[in-house]
């Protein structure tokens, strides 16, 4: 395991994204653009389709949400053919260009391919420094292009194992859905960090993020692909092909917490049930007595519900959302985000005034959210606010795919419980405890030699290198970011 020093670590180019792909299915575009928008939480900065004919590919990207950009008829005419994948971006940058929305698509001597990747890839730079050094040409700043650039320059022979040899060369957390004519391939990374899942609606295969972009469609859901698998649906059929050494799988624990769809499912159970473990497993490893469990909405509402329910205390909206915001987390800019929990939420008066309140929310990552709200209920006439967060203290960033900030914006790293406390205002603060973690989650405890989840957000053991040290290693193709080219 490797614990490291992450302090120059630029957060510029990591992605959480939403990733479909459908074959031999009529409107092939029209199912994928449904696809996306039910993984709309996965990204919102912008969204892009490539479909294929039989003959020719066709692509359209936009900035911004699906509903908003593929919702026209004319649009997806645009798309015509049986095959299709989408693409859903976030990114952390402060200019998100056309350039870097994907699916990527490229022309190979193996024929066109189309990609879309949610991960990050931890050796992408390292990677891409000695392409360019070879000659290679990038368009966009994202890790993306490398995995097409190694699959263009395989001197293997077939799309399949062109896409193998790539996947060898690359390192991190990755889920790729890739349209390579009229096959349709997915692929999770050794230890199944990304999520990725296989439904079928009548006879054609699907593959998406989650589980609720199946749904949206009226697929059945099959299984998920394993860890280290690749999944190849042609002609109707199914294979599989395992290249990797056999590995235990270890998904992200911030799918359970947070980032998942709450009715998607991951590892046999909705993420809402999940959720509402932690939220029993954290009242169970409490005693504090109060009048109220009030939710963060949305992502605290599961976990307050389990909480609730434990102990057998109301739980009530002490907050009422705003749902024509988005995520908080959406605004870069830490200025506009702490407005951004004002524009999202107010007080509901009614419900909390004089009451002493168990607020609950999934996670506390920079303390913005609970600074904001404390105040909020206080000024609303709540008596006392005891914060309580259904994950552990976050102390370490990630490098796989999920937006976490470097270790100096990390609250739970530079402060003690009693420090966030004080910081947040609240009059008293817990966190699951990472045995309770694992606990609600089924299991007997955290098995610290392989543990079961990619959990370094709490304990800071990274399953992956991290080759690319971006601090020491400024590549010159990161002047794509610098250019604000919006094209
Ligand atoms: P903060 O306000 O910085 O403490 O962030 C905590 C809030 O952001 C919680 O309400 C979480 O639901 C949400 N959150 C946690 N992690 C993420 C993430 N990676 N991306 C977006 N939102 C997040």
């Amino acid at each position: 395991m490797l614990k490291k020093k992450f302090k120059n670590y630029n957060s510029k180019l990591r992605e959480e994204c939403g990733v479909f792909g459908i074959s031999n299915f009529d409107d092939a575009s029209a199912l994928t653009a449904l696809g996306l928008h039910a993984l709309q939480h996965r990204g919102q900065e912008g969204c892009g389709i490539v479909s294929y004919d039989g003959n020719k590919y066709y692509s359209e990207k936009r900035h911004g949400l699906v509903g908003d950009n593929f919702n026209k008829e004319k649009v997806l005419k645009k798309l015509p053919g049986n095959f299709a994948i989408g693409h859903n971006r976030y990114s952390t940058t402060g200019g998100t260009t056309l350039r870097n929305i994907q699916p990527f698509f490229a022309d190979t001597n193996a024929g066109g391919i189309g990609v879309a990747h949610n991960g990050n890839l931890t050796n992408a730079l390292t990677i891409r420094k000695k392409l360019v050094e070879d000659g290679a040409i990038f368009y966009s700043t994202s890790d993306t292009e490398v995995i097409i650039q190694l699959i263009a320059k395989s001197k293997r022979l077939t799309t399949v194992e062109k896409i193998t040899d790539a996947i060898f060369q690359i390192q991190g957390g990755y889920a790729l859905v890739m349209l390579a004519q009229k096959k349709l391939i997915g692929v999770r990374d050794p230890l199944g960090i990304r999520p990725l899942v296989i439904g079928k609606k009548n006879k054609s295969y699907v593959l998406a993020s989650e589980t609720c972009a199946l749904d949206i469609i009226g697929a059945k859901f099959l299984r998920e692909v394993e860890n280290g698998e690749i999944v190849i649906i042609e002609n109707g059929q199914l294979r599989s092909i395992k290249p990797f050494p056999k590995k235990k799988s270890r998904p992200c624990v911030f799918e359970y917490i947070y980032f998942s769809r709450p009715d998607s499912i991951l590892n046999g159970k909705t993420t809402y049930e999940f959720r509402k473990m932690f939220g029993e497993q954290l009242a169970l490893e409490d005693d504090i007595k109060a009048d109220l469990v009030v939710p963060v909405p949305d992502s605290g509402n599961a976990a307050a519900i389990g909480y609730s329910q434990k102990i057998k205390i109301n739980f009530d909206l002490g907050l009422i959302r705003n749902h024509y915001v988005g995520r908080t987390f959406i605004e870069p800019a830490q200025k506009i985000r702490s407005l951004g929990v004002k524009l999202k939420l107010n007080a509901n008066k009614s419900s909390i005034k004089d009451k002493k309140i168990i607020l609950v929310d999934d996670s506390l990552v920079r303390g913005t959210t609970s600074h904001k709200i404390v105040s909020m209920l206080y000024d609303a006439g709540a008596k006392e606010i005891h914060v309580r967060i259904a994950s552990p203290e976050i102390k370490y960033p990630d490098f796989y795919g999920v937006d976490m900030p470097t270790k100096s914006e990390l609250l739970a790293a530079n402060k003690s419980v009693n420090e966030i406390c004080k910081y947040i205002g609240a009059n008293s603060l817990k966190f699951l405890s990472i045995d309770g973690l694992y606990k609600a989650m089924g299991y007997e405890k955290r098995n610290n030699t392989y543990p079961q989840l990619t959990d370094h957000y709490f304990t800071g053991e990274y399953p992956i290198e991290i080759v690319d040290k971006l601090g020491e290693d400024k590549v010159a193709q990161l002047s794509l970011l610098s250019t604000g080219s919006n094209n």
